[in-house]
């Protein structure tokens, strides 16, 4: 026994001694020197208070002679202080007459790292349940042989069973799988069994109370002695997990979808037009032609700026809309910028049959949207080009739709033009043009005749207006009608207005430099250069206090609403000593409403209107009209284009301020308007 470590003691009743083997010492590192004795109370000191009344009485009934024998487990104190696990045995050995005990003896064995092992089983067990409880994992067992499975609570309660049966028979599972999965989990399941390798799948589930949810299976089989394999799996509800996968999918798809279309519109962008001809130039034989198509609105920026940003949305709204029905399935449409649209036929239709879209387009997009009341009026112009087989170039084919549209937009808008060759010679052209313009821009070619204008009264001169000319070194000098078109085309109209005001401060500086006491010089605006964010700005960097300019607004027609950046923009110039004056009022171009809105300090009764005062005298009375309406808005009245001896005598009982025309005299040059100042004896000397 000491040879197995078993400490050994022997209990002698009669005589009262216990005595204890060597192992028995070790065990509690007892010297041997050490006197034991019987087990008393002090000796029970030294066994953990946990297991002291335990030990206490089972011992005692052992002495009284309860048991024969007894198996106790307790600790002890070690000598160096650590608690050491006893493993006790004990049997009676004799007994007297009256079997009380005479002689115990027992066997002790040192449990301690048994024990310290099932405290970690223990342990490890609850975590391991924490952990199963945690992850929401139901669990089940599938015993071959008996044909059952055995379904734990958490199983039972992902499937919505409610009867607590956790034993159940192998195939009821099956009729809890929605008949979308089944035929597919049930193969995966048996493919599984056979191969005996891990089951790993998701299907759904269709619970008691018609609820579905989605199950992620996974199971093993475990092998057995003598005993075929049992299979352990568990079920985890995976649902909370797949809608959210299902709802990043949807966001997925919907930014996807967002990043190719124009969400005004819902048709592809830029990106997707790209896209698409890239793909359809990948798939194209050697023979086969097709077409890309520009279409740009006219007039759309006015609908803009007359009824507002909604109004705009409104109308490429109903414009995308339109160019989807017209095409139809024969092609697709993109909006690849603010009124621009483009059109891909993947295959070419017959040149008549585009000749016919074309049209149908043109007319549908030119009928009027309502909006809020309104009717808002554009029109389109349409550039195509036919390609054919896979391009070398794959930009080539929207530069030339470009070149289209451009020659159709110079042919006076609202209609289309295919691509052709010649078309770029003409593009060059006009290319040239726009270059020479700027060139003349720099060059000092670009300048301004100055057309005085007379006190009604006095006839003294009271102002010009400066008429801008280009000095062309090949075609001498050109007056507005023969350049202005070019520049609105190459949008060069705001530069050209920029340049005027420039040339005439500089004037004004030169003219004050020569002691020369000048009058308040009118400057014709354009809408584009009324329009644009730069006006104030740049005027404000050219204007100086002494400079005294008018700003005569053109193509007022449209200003018929109040348009608060407008007033902005009026207030800002006349803050700066700016007069506005409303120009050609009366004719076309300007309308009665656009007094209203801008409030100008004076207008310009136009050619037009005085022309037939020469043949028809009563024409007076409308311009008496005209006259009185300004009058009503405070505005001062110049009447111009007075070209005859007899409109010039006509208008004498009109109540106005201001004549101009060429009976008075015709525009000129700077020099020569400084000498009429000069010999008007407007010089500072006089002054
Ligand atoms: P507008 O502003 O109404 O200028 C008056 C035009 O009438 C000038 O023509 C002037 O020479 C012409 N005119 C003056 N008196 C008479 C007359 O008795 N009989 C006739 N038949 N014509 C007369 P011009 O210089 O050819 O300018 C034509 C138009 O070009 C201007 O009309 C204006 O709309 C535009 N324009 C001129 N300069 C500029 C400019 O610097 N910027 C902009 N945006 N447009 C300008
Ligand atoms: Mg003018
Ligand atoms: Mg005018």
């Amino acid at each position: 026994m000491e040879h197995i470590d078993l400490g050994v003691w022997d209990y002698d009743t009669v005589s009262n001694t216990f005595t204890v083997s060597d192992a028995w010492r070790q065990m509690r590192g007892v010297d041997r020197a050490e006197q034991i004795n019987v087990p008393n109370d002090e000796w029970l000191n030294s066994v953990h208070p946990d297991d002291r009344e335990k030990l206490k009485a089972v011992f005692r009934g052992q002495v009284e002679g309860n048991s024969k024998s007894i198996v106790i487990q307790y600790r002890h104190r070690h000598k160096e202080g650590h608690w050491v696990w006893i493993l006790c045995r004990a049997s009676v050995m004799a007994t007297d007459d009256e079997g009380r005990p005479l002689k115990i003896v027992g066997t002790d064995t040192d449990v301690t790292h048994v024990k310290a092992r099932e405290n970690d089983l223990r342990e490890l067990t609850g975590k391991l349940q924490l952990a199963i409880a945690a992850s929401g994992m139901g669990i089940w067992e599938f015993d071959p042989c008996t044909s059952q499975v055995h379904w734990d609570d958490k199983l039972l309660e992902i499937y919505g069973i409610t009867d607590g049966q956790n034993v159940r028979s192998e195939d009821l599972w099956e009729t809890y799988i929605h008949p979308d999965d089944l035929a597919k989990t049930v193969a995966h399941t048996e493919a599984c069994r056979k191969s005996e390798s891990d089951i790993n799948c998701d299907f759904r589930i269709v619970r008691p109370d018609g609820s579905i949810r989605h199950v992620r299976s996974l199971a093993r089989s475990v092998a057995r002695p003598n005993a075929e394999s049992k299979l352990i799996g568990v079920n985890i509800d995976v649902s909370e997990d797949y809608f959210r996968t299902q709802e990043l999918e949807l966001a997925r798809r919907q930014l996807e979808h967002d990043s190719r279309h124009d969400a005004l519109t819902g048709l592809g962008n830029r990106r997707k037009l790209n896209e698409m001809t890239l793909d359809l130039f990948n798939r194209l034989g050697r023979t086969d032609a097709y077409v890309v198509m520009h279409i740009d609105l006219d007039h759309f920026k006015r609908v803009n700026d007359t009824l507002g940003h909604a109004a705009g949305d409104h109308v490429l709204a109903v414009v995308a809309r339109k160019l989807m029905d017209l095409c139809e399935d024969t092609a697709d449409v993109f909006r690849v910028g603010g009124d621009e649209f483009t059109v891909v036929f993947e295959t070419r239709p017959s040149d008549q049959e585009l000749e016919r879209i074309c049209e149908a387009m043109i007319r549908s997009l030119s009928e009027p949207a309502r909006f809020e009341g309104n009717d808002c009026t554009i029109g389109a112009s349409i550039g195509y080009a036919v390609g054919q087989g896979p391009p070398v170039n794959t930009s080539e084919i929207f530069v030339n739709a470009d070149t289209a549209l451009y020659a159709a937009k110079y042919a006076g808008r609202s209609c289309f033009r295919a691509y052709s060759r010649e078309m770029e010679a003409a593009f060059c052209q006009f290319e040239n043009a726009r270059q020479d313009l700027i060139d003349a821009m720099a060059n000092g070619q670009i300048i301004c005749y100055f057309q005085p204008q007379y006190d009604a009264h006095t006839l003294e001169v009271v102002g010009a207006e400066a008429l801008v000319r280009w000095r062309c070194p090949d075609k001498g000098l050109l007056t507005p009608d023969k350049f202005l078109p070019q520049a609105i085309e190459a949008d060069l109209l705001p530069d050209i207005d920029e340049h005027v005001l420039r040339y005439v401060t500089q004037t004004q500086d030169e003219w004050a430099a020569q002691g020369l006491l000048y009058p308040r010089i009118s400057v014709n605006i354009s809408k584009a250069r009324l329009d644009a964010d730069s006006l104030v700005e740049q005027t404000r960097d050219v204007l100086q206090n002494h400079h005294l300019i008018t700003f005569e607004l053109l193509e007022t027609a449209f200003l018929d609403r109040i348009d608060t950046q407008l007033a902005f923009k009026l207030d800002a110039l006349r803050d700066m000593g700016i007069r506005i004056e409303l120009d050609d009022f009366g004719s076309g171009h300007s309308s009665i409403a656009a007094m209203q809105v801008v409030k100008p300090d004076g207008v310009k009764i136009d050619r037009s209107l005085v022309e037939p005062l020469t043949t028809k005298p009563s024409q007076l009375l409308t311009l008496r009209s005209l006259a009185k309406i300004a009058r009503l808005e405070g505005a001062a009245i110049t009447v111009e284009g007075l070209e005859t001896g007899i409109q010039l005598a006509a208008i004498r009982d009109l109540d106005c301020d201001a004549l101009q025309g060429y009976t008075l005299q015709r525009p000129m040059p700077a020099i020569e308007f400084a000498a009429l100042l000069a010999k008007n004896g407007m010089c500072q000397q006089q002054a």
